[in-house]
């Protein structure tokens, strides 16, 4: 799938993109938030990896852009943070985020999570008729 990585740290953008290929997925990059927004309205996703840590807008404030996007309506936005102990968690999904994967990022497993986000879809919808 095409993956767009928001996501400041080049070192953490090497290895997301190392995994994703290696699965051959096609990865697009951004190094803030609104290079992320303007990318995903340019060329829709598949799916959004969404640093949190990110300068100027946080990856919050850029999650709540992204779900005002309706080009975006059934895109999964997936927070990536090392915030787990501060409620981040329920901070990114009220956000708009979708799921949530941890940093630091387990290369063993980051493609299958990220895979099984873009499976499970948009969490709002769910439920919703
Ligand atoms: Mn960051």
């Amino acid at each position: 799938m095409n993956i767009l990585v928001i996501e400041d740290n080049e070192q953490n953008l090497y290895l997301v993109r190392f995994l994703l290929e290696a699965c051959g997925h096609r990865i697009s990059e951004a190094r803030d938030g609104a290079e992320g927004i303007a990318a995903a309205r340019v060329a829709v996703p598949d799916l959004i990896l969404l640093d949190i840590q990110l300068p100027q807008m946080d990856g919050y404030a850029v999650a709540r852009v992204l779900r005002e996007i309706p080009a975006l309506g059934a895109v999964p936005v997936v927070a990536v943070t090392s915030y787990a102990m501060n409620g981040d968690r329920v901070k990114a999904l009220a956000a708009g985020c979708d799921a949530y994967i941890e940093k630091p990022i387990d290369p063993d497993t980051f493609a299958a999570e990220v895979e099984a986000a873009a499976a499970a879809g948009r969490r709002e919808q769910k439920g919703h008729t």
